[in-house]
């Protein structure tokens, strides 16, 4: 049995040192090369005396990055990954928070960490990459490793404005690269073709398969994303036949007509999930590709990485929901209403996870942590934590589980996990604006802003504004201008108006208007 991530290096390295690990299609590291590349770097991180603490990598997604990630824990530490796309202030925000005390950078990233100040080093991926191995060094750090100590820490959105960072450790990230390769039949013959970034957990759905069974990841170039004929190119020209991706990445495939137009010719593999997969082109994508496997995966980043999971092996009409299945092997999934299990066929309860996938918590937040990570509420004889989703399922009469929706505001956008909160703490950094209501248009798939300011806050300012705090995902596609925001009787913000307020494209109408007046625009995003 595994108990450290980088036995899956070690063991790729010596069985095919030649062999590309990973590419972006043009240039590309080796087994042999990204584990030479990860111990130099942890041999120069551990010569500056670090130890156990999280080291950011700020870096554009490349074969590099990886080999930085797995660096930062040759040397004992754990890695933060940051995106050279990351705002400013958000980078402050988690810098703030984490207090680190280096950074691997590169030029283009080396110049905004400086300016942050507040005594992190800011040290040179060339430079750490080159550094003479110390094998007994490395030899001694791993002697002192254990499972339960952390691998890396992600920022997910936070609902208070500041991102939360989740804690994953050797333990957790083992169990789901074993769970989810034996459920999607990853093996030696696998080309992934990488599209989430490298500062979330999605990514987890390759860096670590690939080395367990010596397969090879294209990190796919972003902006492929937006050119559908190109995308089924790079897919084709590379023979990629595995792809994990978001929904929103498959429909702009299967929505622009690419599938007739360049159908990917090697895809056996389709795993997608983070949100629902839009029916109808999930069937689209089905008739295309007969002979390919397509699985809906389900989970949240606090259980690293995916819980569930379905195969997609019969029909399902547009109108139909596509379950999200079973948990994987050593996951156990609980539906609570409360502390109490939910047991009549069709009843709804929170989705609750229990198992080894567990992450550690919320970096330095015991408070969110607590509240969202509990006893089981089905034993008290000893200690044994839940992870509660905030999702609510239940199961269909076959015994699969079914996701309903979310308990609270959170949004799904294209595969990103957006607290409103975020936005609106954002909004209200702005001058001038007061009050700030962010929701989500399911129908249109657009996120909406509300924000209560005067008259002469242009709205290209608070645009400017919230391009500069948040990452573009994030940026809402309208924002309404209000006097003054609806409130409930009892005084909170009125979000279930402001919500009904979405119909006739975004225009502050009917109950909003009769209150408040606003005028509406759209953003360029
Ligand atoms: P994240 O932590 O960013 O991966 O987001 C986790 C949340 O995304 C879950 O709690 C769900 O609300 C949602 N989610 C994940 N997978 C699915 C899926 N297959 N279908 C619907 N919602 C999903």
């Amino acid at each position: 049995m595994k108990i450290n991530v980088l036995e899956y290096l070690d063991e790729a390295a010596a069985a095919a040192p030649g062999k590309t690990a990973f590419s972006d299609g043009a240039d590309g590291l080796t087994f042999a090369q990204l584990y030479g590349a990860a111990r130099s770097i942890g041999t120069f991180l551990a010569k500056r005396g670090l130890s156990r603490e999280p080291v950011v990598v700020f870096m554009p997604k490349s074969p590099q990055t990886v080999a930085a990630l797995f660096g930062v824990v040759c040397g004992g530490c754990y890695y933060v990954p940051l995106d050279d796309e990351t705002p400013r202030l958000r980078v402050e925000m988690i810098f703030e928070k984490l207090k680190p005390r280096a950074a691997i950078c590169v030029r283009e990233t080396r110049d905004m960490i400086k300016s942050l100040g507040g005594g992190c080093a800011v040290y040179d991926y060339e430079r750490a990459a080159h550094t003479k191995p110390d094998g007994e060094l490395l030899e001694w750090i791993r002697g002192g490793a254990l499972d339960t100590d952390p691998v890396y820490t992600v920022f997910t959105s936070g609902s208070t404005g500041v991102p939360k960072g989740v804690v994953a450790n050797h333990r957790s990230v083992i169990d789901y690269t074993e769970a989810l390769s034996g459920a999607l039949g990853f093996d030696g013959e696998t080309v992934f073709g990488n599209q989430a970034p490298l500062y979330v957990d999605a990514c987890l759905k390759e860096l670590y398969p690939t080395l367990k069974y010596r397969a090879v990841t294209y990190l796919i170039p972003k902006k492929l994303f937006m050119f559908p004929i190109k995308l089924t190119e790079y897919l084709n020209e590379h023979k990629i036949n595995t792809i994990c991706w978001v929904p929103g990445a498959l429909t702009m495939i299967s929505g622009l007509g690419a599938l007739e137009k360049k159908p990917p010719l090697h895809l056996r593999t389709v795993a997608f999930g983070g949100e629902v997969f839009p029916m109808r082109q999930l069937n689209m994508w089905r008739a295309c590709l007969p002979e390919t496997r397509f699985f809906n995966l389900y989970g949240p980043t606090e259980a690293t990485g995916m819980s569930c999971c379905f195969e997609v092996t019969r029909d399902f009409a547009h109108d139909e929901a596509l379950p999200v299945g079973k948990p994987f092997r050593n996951t156990a999934v609980l539906l609570l209403d409360g502390d109490r299990p939910v047991t009549a066929p069709g009843e709804t309860g929170e989705i609750c996870i229990r198992g080894a996938s567990l992450t550690m918590g919320y970096w330095g937040d015991p408070e969110r942590t607590g509240a969202a990570f509990t006893q089981n509420p089905l034993t008290s004889a000893y200690p044994e934590l839940i992870y509660r989703t905030g999702d609510i399922g239940r199961y269909n009469e076959r015994g699969e589980l079914m996701f309903v929706s979310r308990r609270d505001g959170q949004i799904k956008h294209m595969g990103h996990r957006i607290e409103p909160g975020e936005i609106e703490t954002a909004a209200m950094r702005l001058d001038g604006v007061t009050a700030a209501c962010c929701v989500y248009d399911e129908a249109h798939r657009k996120i909406v802003l509300y924000y209560a300011a005067p008259e002469e806050l242009k709205l290209s300012a608070l645009a400017s504004h919230l391009r500069a705090c948040l990452p573009g995902y994030m940026i809402p596609h309208a924002m309404t201008r209000l006097d003054a925001m609806p409130r409930t009787p009892n005084g909170k913000l009125d979000r279930a108006l402001l919500k009904s307020g979405l119909n006739n494209d975004h225009r502050t109408e009917d109950a909003v208007n009769g209150r408040t007046a606003g005028d509406t625009a759209r953003v360029a995003t």
